[in-house]
């Protein structure tokens, strides 16, 4: 049977994975936030000290896998739920440097399609679109200012203890943007047949309604 498949790409902050979480849990389709497996191969790099130049010897041992609990993502490594420990600003800069390196993104992009296959899905990335589900039903491409995104994750993290200054944060999503837009591989960028929807003056409430009427729409 055919499987409903939706892309949702867009840069660091722009709110995909709190958005498409509303409209996954309304829809009643499968969640899948690919960041997270980049967050999980790079933690696997930074734990066992491989350089960058290495990656591609190694990379056959990195074991990373998405387990649904109530429809929510985890992400193991191995038989390690690293959900939480891939959280850190340390391991966002390791993910943004890695995920250029295309034997990483080989690696993902096999499981990737594979879950669109066998599941309604909301994927999220930033080459879902583009390169590993150029078929989907609808794709979205996701954006806001880089103010207003440094902005969201600031009062995000300023609920914990160490939180950086807003300064910081805006830097590195300014890095972070960057360096996913200008990689050879997969660089992030909107697709052709993609639906831009920007969230700057919108709240998470009002994107999402957006966006489950742009998906309903169309399917
Ligand atoms: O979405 P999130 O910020 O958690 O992703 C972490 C990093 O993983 C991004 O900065 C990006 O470099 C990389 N990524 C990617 N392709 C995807 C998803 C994430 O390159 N499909």
């Amino acid at each position: 049977m055919k499987t409903v498949n939706i892309a949702i790409d867009g840069p660091a902050g722009a709110g995909k994975s709190t958005i498409a979480k509303m409209v996954s849990a309304e829809m009643g389709y499968i969640y899948v936030d690919t960041g997270a497996m980049y967050r999980a191969v790079a933690l696997y790099l930074t734990e066992n000290n491989i350089p960058d130049e290495d990656i591609e010897k190694y990379i056959g041992d990195v074991d990373v896998s998405l387990k649904f609990i109530d429809g929510v993502q985890r992400v193991y490594l191995g038989d390690r739920d690293v959900s939480e420990l891939i959280r850190t600003p340390e391991i966002s800069m390791a993910a943004s440097r890695t995920s250029a390196i295309p034997a990483v993104r080989a690696r993902l992009f096999d499981l990737q399609q594979k879950l669109a296959r066998e599941n309604n899905i909301i994927m999220d990335g930033r080459d879902i679109g583009t390169v590993v589900l150029p078929n989907a039903d609808v794709k979205i491409f996701l954006t806001a200012s880089a103010e207003e995104r440094a902005n969201r994750r600031y009062k995000e993290l300023s609920e914990k203890p160490d939180c950086p200054p807003y300064e910081e944060i805006l830097k590195d999503i300014i890095q972070r943007d960057y360096n996913d837009m200008n990689r050879e591989t997969a660089p992030l960028k909107q697709a052709e047949d993609a639906v831009l929807v920007d969230t700057t003056e919108l709240t998470l409430e009002q994107s999402a309604a957006r966006i489950t009427e742009i998906i309903k729409e169309r399917i």
